[in-house]
Parts: C-alpha cells; sequence; structure tokens
C-alpha cells in the first residue's frame, strides 16, 4: 500500500507540472480546470465525492466532504489554491513548470505557494481512505481557483454562493504559516498564523486647471498628485502592537533571549534573519504607492492625475488608518477605492491549537509553535466572513539556511523534499487529533 510519504512528492510534481497561471487578467488564466479534474480524480479515486464548481468558464474549484466519526461535532475546514502567479522561464534554473525533483528538493511555480499543502492533503487523505480511517469530525476538503488575484473567481464567489459547502464549518486550515525557524540546536519555532493585515487598494485623484505647458501654472493636477503620492510614500505609520504580534516578539525575544521592547520593536526585528521581512510589515499600518497615471501630451498640463496605492492595515486599525491617510494626502484630493478587505485575528489557544503544537512536538521535539500575522492576505478572508475561525498551518521543516520568504512568488521556488515528508506526517498526526 503506497504511504503519503511516498506519494507526497510524485502529486506536488504533478500538480506543478499543470500551468495554472493567475494573470490577474480573467481572459489570460489557464490550467485551472485542469488540476481540478486531477485533483477531483485523485479524491475519487478512493471513494471520496469531489465536486467541481465554476464560477467562469475553466475557474474551477473542488470540494469534498469526508465525514468524520462524530457528525455531532462542527467540520473543518482545510483549504488550498490551485493557481499560481506566473513565472519567466528564462529567469529559472529549471522550467518552472517541470515540477523537477533536484538536490533533494521539488522545483516549480506553486511549490511552496501552494501546491506543496495541496498534494500534502491529498496524500494524507488518499492514505486515511485506502487504510479505512476516519477523522474524528466532518473535513471539508477545498482546492479553490483564483487566490492570487484575490479569490473573485474562487473562495468569495464560493461563500457567496454557494455557502451551504461550509455548513457546520467553525475552524479552517490553510496558507501561509506552519514553517519552522531554526532558533539553535535545541528550539525551532513553527510560526501559526493567527491573523492577517488588511487589505485597501486605493486610487486616488488631483485635480487641477487645465493649461498650456509653457506658461505660468499654479494649479498641476500632476505635481499635487506628485508631491502627496511622496509624502505617503516615505510616511512611517505609528507602531501598533497588537495580540498576536505582541505574543509573538515575546516568544522571539525569549527565544533569543533577548528583550524585545513592543515600543521599538524594529531593531530586535531585523535580526531574524529569513523571517524579518515578514514580521517587520506587521507593527504598523503601511502604505506604497504602486502607480502612476497622468498626462496625455508633453506640452499639455492635464485635468487630472490618479495614483494607485496598496495600504496594509492592522488589526482594528481602518478608521484610524483612514483619518491618517487624508491628513497625508491633504483635503483635496479624492480617494476612490479599488478593493477593501478587512484584517483578521484569532487567539491562539483551544483544542485545534493544542492538536498543532501536539503534532509538530511529535515529529519535531524542538517544536515551539508561536503566533504571527501576515502582511498579506489569502482565502482566510473569504472564510471568515462566514465567523470561521482560520488558521495558517502548513507544516514544513525548512533548512535553517533556506530564504523561505524570497521563495513565495520568487525565482526558484522550490520545497525541500524531507520539509513535504515531514509535513505529511504531521498533517497525519494532527487530523488524527483534529
Ligand atoms: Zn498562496
Amino acid at each position: 500500500m503506497t504511504a503519503a510519504v511516498d506519494e507526497v512528492v510524485r502529486i506536488a510534481s504533478d500538480l506543478i507540472r499543470i500551468d495554472t497561471t493567475n494573470t490577474g487578467d480573467p481572459t489570460t488564466v489557464v490550467g485551472e480546470r485542469a488540476a481540478a479534474e486531477h485533483v477531483a480524480a485523485l479524491l475519487a479515486e478512493v471513494g471520496l465525492e469531489p465536486v467541481i464548481l465554476e464560477s467562469a468558464p475553466g475557474r474551477a474549484s473542488v470540494f469534498a466532504r469526508y465525514p468524520g466519526a462524530d457528525p455531532s461535532r462542527d467540520a473543518l475546514l482545510i483549504h488550498g489554491h490551485l493557481d499560481v502567479v506566473p513565472a519567466d522561464a528564462g529567469e529559472w534554473s529549471v522550467h518552472p513548470f517541470s515540477g523537477e525533483v533536484r538536490d533533494g528538493y521539488v522545483w516549480g511555480r506553486g511549490a511552496v505557494d501552494m501546491k506543496n499543502f495541496d498534494a500534502m492533503v491529498l496524500a494524507v487523505v488518499r492514505q486515511w481512505r485506502r487504510e479505512g480511517r476516519v477523522p474524528p469530525r466532518d473535513l471539508v476538503l477545498a482546492f479553490l481557483a483564483d487566490e492570487e488575484a484575490g479569490g473573485t473567481f474562487g473562495a468569495h464567489w464560493l461563500v457567496a454562493e454557494h455557502p451551504q459547502l461550509f455548513e457546520g464549518v467553525t475552524e479552517a486550515i490553510g496558507e501561509v504559516g506552519g514553517f519552522s525557524y531554526t532558533v539553535s540546536d535545541d528550539l525551532r519555532l513553527y510560526l501559526i498564523e493567527t491573523a492577517e493585515k488588511g487589505l485597501e487598494w486605493l486610487r486616488v485623484h488631483s485635480r487641477g486647471r487645465p493649461g498650456h505647458g509653457s506658461m505660468i501654472h499654479d494649479d498641476n493636477a500632476v505635481t499635487a498628485l506628485a508631491e502627496a503620492v511622496a509624502r505617503v510614500g516615505r510616511h512611517r505609520f505609528p507602531i501598533v502592537m497588537t495580540d498576536t504580534v505582541r505574543r509573538f516578539l515575546a516568544e522571539a525575544g525569549d527565544a533569543l533571549g533577548v528583550d524585545i521592547d513592543p515600543a521599538q520593536p524594529e531593531d530586535a526585528i531585523a535580526k531574524l534573519g529569513t523571517i524579518a521581512p515578514i514580521i517587520g510589515s506587521t507593527v504598523r499600518n503601511t502604505v506604497n504607492p504602486t502607480g502612476l497615471r497622468a498626462g496625455y501630451k508633453e506640452n499639455v498640463i492635464p485635468s487630472r492625475a490618479s495614483a494607485t496605492l496598496d495600504c496594509r492595515t492592522l488589526p482594528g486599525q481602518r478608521e484610524v488608518f483612514e483619518a491618517q491617510l487624508r491628513e497625508l494626502l491633504g483635503p483635496d484630493l479624492e480617494i476612490e477605492t479599488i478593493q477593501s478587505q478587512p484584517a483578521l485575528e484569532t487567539t491562539f489557544d483551544g483544542p485545534l491549537v493544542e492538536a498543532m503544537g501536539a503534532a509538530l512536538r511529535a515529529e519535531d521535539p524542538i517544536a515551539r509553535p508561536v503566533p504571527y500575522m501576515l502582511s498579506g492576505g489569502t482565502d482566510a478572508k473569504a472564510f471568515a466572513k462566514l465567523g470561521i475561525r482560520c488558521f495558517g498551518f502548513v507544516p514544513l521543516l525548512l533548512p535553517p539556511d533556506l530564504n523561505f520568504s524570497a521563495l513565495f512568488h520568487g525565482i526558484d521556488e522550490r520545497v525541500p523534499v524531507e520539509g513535504l515528508q515531514f509535513g505529511v506526517r504531521v498533517l497525519d498526526r494532527f487530523l488524527a487529533e483534529c
């Protein structure tokens, strides 16, 4: 009988070979349907009854319910997305859609974001079904389209149009958490995601008097916009400690043997090495200008100019942030919301969290799980709308020197084979106690 640890690498490679590039332009998205059919076949082969749902032609997601031993208990959602961000083959050491296994790694787009987890879940579930094992409660398995463009054609659509799929679900696991950060020979932190920053994609518009580019002109929309954008782009919003980040810093400080001052945590965060970029952006609200548009002719002063801003807000900070941003931009600019998704935060406690910790420690005696906040967003934003408590828990044991955060959407994205197999063993233990 094939064990999950033996099957997981092949499943991951096969999924990577199905190019599911999501450019964000719905007309160019490929492969989601093929990936969904592949996943559905793997589930059907072991007697589950997967359904494929399409939000638009080709935009396919897969659902299956794995009945548990106690139908009176609430269900656990296990979700992974099937789409990936684009990859330019010319920049890679291997072809990004080869799924090649080399030097102890599975290589390719999606290897960490997040066909690795899709493969782990499939491998574990398939082994359990072959062995006739039953989880303690219902598992709802979801393999989703369109996460990389915000989930409009995936998680958000499913929550809005097919809420019955989530009946009885109170908790969920998915990306981005569960990976290791080795502190020393006798201590390894595992970062479990319990919070996500909110997202505000804004377009700001300035207006001025149009005119001839050769003349004196004191009401130029481009100048007004450029000044405001520069102010916002250089601004550092104040440090705000949320429960999750405070707890993470206390744990990290304890692990590293340093006192981290919550009022001025950034020097200490900078010493966290590969996870510094992840943690650093979770102590304050942030804005990055990401686009500019103005003008149509060198000698014509346009009457309007616009810029896009990518704003990320801490839990509970949205209104405060909006006031701060308005102050920075000044009273004259118009603010248009392109997309708005609230921040999430749950507590790091309860039986499910204990099951995560126990499973990690059983496979890695020096494991210490800690909660952390993700600066980005995931499909959890959609499921939280149904009141589901969401965790990022993709268990992965990583080599200490691997720059893991750089692999997300990065060139030469790859996942260690041993890390994948570790994840399978942890997931197996976790699901037995969930
Ligand atoms: Zn992802």
